[in-house]
């Protein structure tokens, strides 16, 4: 699994911070928000994502962690192994303005989604079946990382 250089830490995993946070809503439905940290992280990510994380949020709670990636930051990732874009001979789709991917990760209290658990796994293949079922209601056709082997990229979803 990609190691996107976040390391686990208390704030995902027990309290609930504010920066990830997200609350059921009032009303009838049953549904989360995006905490700050999400809302940023798809400021520059292709309406056509956007929509399908807010239809999926509505149903199940989870963090989005990147959308557009700089070529600095890319670049980073290659170097440390992370990657196999380097963003300049090859551009990777969190490389477009606006981002054609986003990376999430499924929030359950106690889970920790980076500790590479079968806990961790099936929290990712839940969090999967609602954006299956949600780009089909959008009639998106979007690409999971979770079925690939080079890398195997569970947080990550890109316009197909
Ligand atoms: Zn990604």
């Amino acid at each position: 699994m990609v190691d996107y250089g976040y390391t686990s830490n208390t704030s995902v995993n027990s309290n609930r911070s504010t920066a990830y946070g997200s609350e059921i809503t009032k009303g009838d439905r049953m549904g989360y928000k995006f905490g700050r940290r999400s809302k940023q992280a798809l400021s520059n990510v292709d309406q056509q994502l956007v929509k399908l994380c807010e239809e999926v949020i509505q149903h199940i709670d989870f963090s989005v962690i990147e959308g557009h990636r700089s070529l600095e930051r890319q670049k980073e990732l290659f170097d440390e192994g992370n990657s196999n874009i380097d963003g300049v001979t090859e551009k990777g789709n969190h490389n477009y303005t606006p981002s054609r991917a986003v990376d999430v990760v499924p929030y359950k209290r106690g889970t920790n989604p980076f500790d590479g658990t079968e806990r961790a796994e099936l929290e990712y293949y839940r969090l999967n079946r609602e954006f299956q079922r949600a780009s089909r209601k959008l009639g998106l056709a979007v690409t999971w990382g979770g079925t690939w082997n080079d890398p195997l990229d569970y947080p990550h979803y890109e316009l197909a």
